[in-house]
């Protein structure tokens, strides 16, 4: 108990927390400390500042009696007057009726709410109005010995409505979470590391079949396939040790496919699933509908290649019969269209036949010099500039000959975009090869079909040559990309997947 006269009213009970039930709440106690302060000091108008930790400046809380004229958006400003100086020092003011600067007032007391670690966290201001005796030295120094349990009170009120205010921000998080969860298309499981469900939505039993109940094992109950079982556990085992996954898994036995994704959450995990039955079936559809067309474009292609060397071949042969003097030349055209033939079914086949590779050690800066080397002549003879540059040494795995293959495919394509004057370079580095060209460039219609079998905008063309150099690419676990601008030329870049 304080020291002095102690009066009967039960400051000491402000202690106790139980504010939080109490109607009104953090407003309703902050009034009921400023009135029993009141009374337990005998002051006639009293109020309360707290500070407000963004700005650091002291804002009125409640107010009574005199005080309760004071606007309601006073502020104490740490230093500046009476009350800053107070709050600056920790230490309680007493002051007379020419320093308080309000005529009523005979006295008034500036006590600070000083914490147990010295902070100061709020200001109790208690005055008496004319016709009573001041505040003595002994209120004073009871002041002082007050001013810390209040400030506890105050500082133990403030904090439970904060953990009050954040426990219901996460009940509605939690309620806001499960709506959420509720409303997508994707089944949802969290589960702690022990592997028990911790939430779920209705989705995730639709989806698997599992029947979960929360607080128990997520594996508890069979899913509706074992393949997605076994999919569900490698997702959990991986995200519960700190990895994302995604996995795609079918059924065998009824064809329903699932996409699971397992991802690591702070003390467990996550899992996703989404049935993709239904779109797997319309990606299969399309594949084959695109596989369909290729075709179509491809026997179209096929037929015209050989249709014009055998037009050649039978004008010549009705000629023979009418001309029998030009047989010699005749026979010729008809060697030649032959020839023709033969090389497009070569191609044709070369084209259809599946890859196999021979895997071994290859230098691509060597590969590329030697290819440059033996299409010199022609780009001389095309008056177009054809430059290699490397960037140190480039060795991959890869099928020698196909390397070889790829790098006269692009190089041909580069001279035959080129006007005389053009430009062609080829970079070798880290295993990826570029051929940059000053050529014609390529529309956006022409790019879409570049690796399209038989697809050629050259009268003497196969249009077997990008789809080639990418079969090849690809069976070396590689990538190739276009870029191109026109009027201005194109690069094609690739590797070939693998450093040796
Ligand atoms: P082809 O060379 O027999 O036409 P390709 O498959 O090699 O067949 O090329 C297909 C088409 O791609 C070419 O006809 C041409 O229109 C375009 N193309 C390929 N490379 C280039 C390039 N470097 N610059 C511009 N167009 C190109
Ligand atoms: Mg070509």
């Amino acid at each position: 108990m304080p020291s002095g006269t102690p009066r009967r009213n039960d400051l000491w009970s402000l202690l106790d927390a139980s504010w939080a039930a109490e109607e009104g709440g953090l407003d309703a106690f902050l009034h009921r400390v400023l009135e029993r302060s009141a009374a337990h000091f005998g002051a006639t108008g009293a109020s309360l500042f707290l500070l407000d930790e963004d700005t650091g400046e002291f804002r009125l809380a409640t107010k009574s009696g005199l005080d309760a004229r004071m606007p309601d958006d006073a502020v104490i400003l740490p230093g500046e007057g009476f009350a800053g100086k107070a709050v600056r020092t920790g230490r309680p003011l007493l002051l007379g009726p020419e320093q308080g600067g309000r005529r009523e007032l005979t006295s008034a007391m500036v006590v600070p709410l000083v914490g147990p670690e010295g902070d100061c966290i709020g200001v109790l201001n208690l005055s008496r109005g004319t016709g009573l005796r001041t505040f003595s030295a002994n209120d004073l120094r009871r002041a002082r010995a007050v001013a810390g349990h209040l400030a506890l009170a105050v500082s133990n009120a403030m904090l439970f409505r904060r953990m009050d205010e954040a426990v219901r921000e996460a009940r509605a998080l939690h309620l806001r979470l499960r709506t959420v969860l509720d409303c997508l298309g994707v089944g949802m499981l969290v589960i702690d590391s022990d592997g028990r469900v911790i939430q779920h939505n209705a989705q995730f039993g639709i989806m698997t079949g599992a029947n979960l109940v929360d607080g128990r094992a997520w594996n508890e109950r069979p899913t509706v396939s074992r393949e997605l079982t076994e999919t569900l556990a490698r997702a959990v085992g991986v995200a519960l040790v700190g990895r994302s996954e995604r996995r795609h898994c079918t059924s065998a036995t009824t064809d329903r496919s699932w996409v699971v994704v397992g991802a690591p959450m702070r003390c467990g995990a996550a899992i996703a699933v989404e049935e993709v039955t239904e779109l797997d079936r319309l990606q299969r559809e399309t594949a084959r509908t695109s596989r369909l067309a290729e075709i179509g474009q491809m026997t179209a292609a096929i037929a015209h290649e050989i249709r014009n060397p055998l037009t050649g071949i039978r004008t010549a042969a009705q000629l023979v019969r009418t001309c029998p003097e030009q047989s010699d030349e005749l026979g010729r055209i008809i060697e030649e269209e032959a020839v023709k033939l033969n090389h497009l079914c070569d191609d044709f086949l070369e084209f259809a036949r599946p890859l196999r590779l021979e895997l071994t050690p290859v230098d691509l800066g060597e590969v590329v010099r030697e290819v440059a080397e033996s299409c010199r002549a022609e780009f001389d003879s095309a008056g177009v500039s054809l430059a290699v540059r490397k960037g140190g040494l480039s060795i991959i795995e890869a099928d020698r000959r196909r390397v070889e293959q790829v790098c006269r495919n692009l190089l041909l394509n580069a001279l035959q975009a080129c006007e005389r004057g053009g430009e062609v370079e080829v970079l070798v580095e880290e295993g990826r090869l570029s051929v940059v060209d000053s050529g014609a460039g390529i529309d956006d219609e022409t790019k879409d079909k570049l690796f399209t079998p038989f697809f050629t905008t050259k009268s003497r063309g196969t249009g077997l040559g990008l789809s080639t150099v990418r079969k090849i690419v690809q069976a070396h676990g590689g990538h190739i990309s276009v870029h191109s601008e026109l009027g201005k030329g194109t690069s094609f870049e690739l590797d070939f997947g693998k450093a040796a």
